[in-house]
């Protein structure tokens, strides 16, 4: 097995991030949703969509180590360390946001990695891949040979220049892709690690 798994929200979870950023900053009621999309809504709505630019900019530049790795992550890349698999993180990632100020968003992932004890610890740092496009990520799982791809998301394991032969693992843990039928799909980095070790065991 060669294993490629994505970044943002497949090994780092972003949920109460921006909530907690914009909280701090005044931009919303305490009492809205937590999650990315209501906070996004909400300030564009209030016409500050530059304050979500901004936000946006912080969240995954230099506040990043504030997001968390999903549960498991780090007990589940450990495990396979130690079982000799070889593994990848590979993500699509801009080096600086689209907009507002140019953080660098490359070298935040590589710090989060480090914050959670993940990369290079457990993932040496030349299999952490930073793509900047996604067809770059698509090659990149191409050229590594990875057996298989854990993603958040259905349409990028959908892509017709998937390369062929790998298996495509759907990790969807607020169960929005309950009508996904091209993929296995985890609600849970502990189902993931069950099935590695069904394959593994095999
Ligand atoms: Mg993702």
């Amino acid at each position: 097995m060669i294993l490629g798994v994505d970044f943002d929200n497949t090994i780092a979870c972003y949920d109460g991030l921006f909530h907690a950023l914009a909280l701090e900053r005044g931009l919303i009621p305490a009492d809205l949703p937590t999650d990315k999309t209501a906070v996004r809504d909400f300030l564009r709505d209030a016409g500050k969509e530059d304050d979500w630019t901004e936000l946006q900019g912080l969240g995954y530049g230099p506040d990043i180590t504030r997001a968390r790795p999903f549960d498991g992550v780090t007990d589940t890349m450990r495990w396979l360390r130690d079982r000799g698999v070889e593994t990848h993180v590979v993500s699509h990632k801009t080096k600086t946001p689209y907009r507002g100020e140019p953080h660098d968003l490359h070298a935040a992932a590589r710090r989060f990695l480090d914050h959670h004890g993940l990369s290079p610890t457990v993932v040496p740092a030349e299999r952490v891949h930073l793509e900047l496009t996604k067809d770059a990520k698509l090659q990149r799982i191409a050229a590594l040979g990875c057996t298989h791809f854990i993603d958040d998301l259905p349409e990028f394991l959908g892509e017709p220049a998937f390369p062929d032969g790998v298996t495509r693992w759907l990790f969807d843990p607020a169960n929005r892709y309950r009508d996904e039928t091209r993929f296995d799909r985890f609600a849970s980095w502990s189902q993931i690690a069950e099935a590695l070790r069904g394959t593994l065991t095999t």
